[in-house]
């Protein structure tokens, strides 16, 4: 790729942002794409949070991605909000408009949904459990509610956040006035009965590196049920592979972050990309960043 005076910019802004998969991915679809556009890490201290989203506009940036910890910062900096990024009260997408203006999208909430969906498991009219409530939790239950879950639960390890989470949104989204929101602990005997559960969103750190373990036996759940694992360093948690010998379809948490990734690409340059070469790109980023260890 070559940067001339015509390429366009875009970014991801986070501290620290050195983690980030984002660039190789987008980078990758751009190129694809045949988009004159180059997609840069922005490493953003907390306190320049509105300077730095200021500048987008002055610099000319089509927009940027924003990752821990600035969603909620950003969230109070837009113009315009989508309906997404309201409810969720975060924001992981900002798109520069012609005028100036700043729109607000999350496109964290829509991944998870999209991936089972690709997957092959329709969420509208499904119960679906969200296992964790915190920000991931809390934005994938979201977007279940979006795609029309029947039925939405939500279990934690500290049972009282779930039932906030579960009691806020149960709020906010009135789109479908027939939804039905549970919740509950870990721990504790499940607030519906396990084999009623069509999807599950697998949505705490439990199965990192740091944090191995199971956040709950994915033996509960009945054949036919379809698992996403939240995580995808590593690329097959404890929880996946227990899923998938059980007979579970599983999807991996590397395709909820390509999702993400691609309807932000969509929302700045009003295109699919391709999510071949997103998913590879990842997988290779991924793949070398734990031979680096
Ligand atoms: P977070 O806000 O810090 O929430 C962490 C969640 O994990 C909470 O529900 C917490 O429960 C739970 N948890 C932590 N340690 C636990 C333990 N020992 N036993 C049981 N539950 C435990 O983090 P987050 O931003 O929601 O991210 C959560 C996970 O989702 C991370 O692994 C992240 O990699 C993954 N994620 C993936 C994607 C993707 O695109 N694939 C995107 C975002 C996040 P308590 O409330 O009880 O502390």
């Amino acid at each position: 790729m070559s940067i001339t005076g015509h390429t366009k910019l875009v970014g991801v802004m986070g501290w620290p942002v050195s983690h980030t998969l984002s660039p190789p991915m987008q980078n990758a679809a751009l190129r694809h794409g045949g988009i004159d556009a180059a997609y840069v890490p922005l490493a953003v201290e907390p306190d320049r949070i509105t300077d730095a989203v200021r500048g987008l506009r002055a610099l000319g940036y089509v927009g940027s991605n924003v990752t821990i910890p600035h969603k909620q910062a950003v969230f109070a900096l837009m113009d315009t909000l989508t309906a997404e990024a309201e409810v969720i009260g975060a924001v992981n997408t900002i798109r520069v408009e012609e005028d100036g203006s700043l729109t607000g999208h999350n496109t964290d909430c829509l991944g998870a949904v999209r991936a089972v969906e690709t997957d092959g498991t329709l969420v509208r009219g499904r119960t679906v459990l969200v296992i964790g409530a915190g920000g991931a939790g809390r934005g994938v239950a979201a977007g279940a509610a979006f795609a029309g879950a029947d039925r939405i639960v939500i279990l934690n390890r500290t049972p009282e956040k779930a039932q906030a989470v579960a009691e806020e949104l149960g709020q906010r989204i009135t789109l479908d006035p027939s939804l039905e929101w549970y919740a509950g602990g870990l721990d504790e005997k499940p607030p519906i009965p396990w084999e009623d559960i069509d999807v599950v969103f697998q949505m705490t750190s439990v199965g990192m590196r740091a944090t191995p373990g199971l956040p709950l036996d994915p033996g509960v759940f009945r054949p036919g049920c379809h698992v996403l694992e939240g995580i995808y360093a590593p690329l097959e948690t404890e929880f996946f592979r227990k899923a998938r010998a059980k007979g579970l379809q599983v999807t991996g948490g590397l395709e909820m972050l390509m999702e993400q990734g691609a309807a932000s690409f969509a929302f700045w340059f009003g295109q699919e990309p391709n999510k071949d070469v997103m998913r590879q790109a990842l997988r290779d980023a991924v793949r070398s960043r734990e031979e680096e260890g």
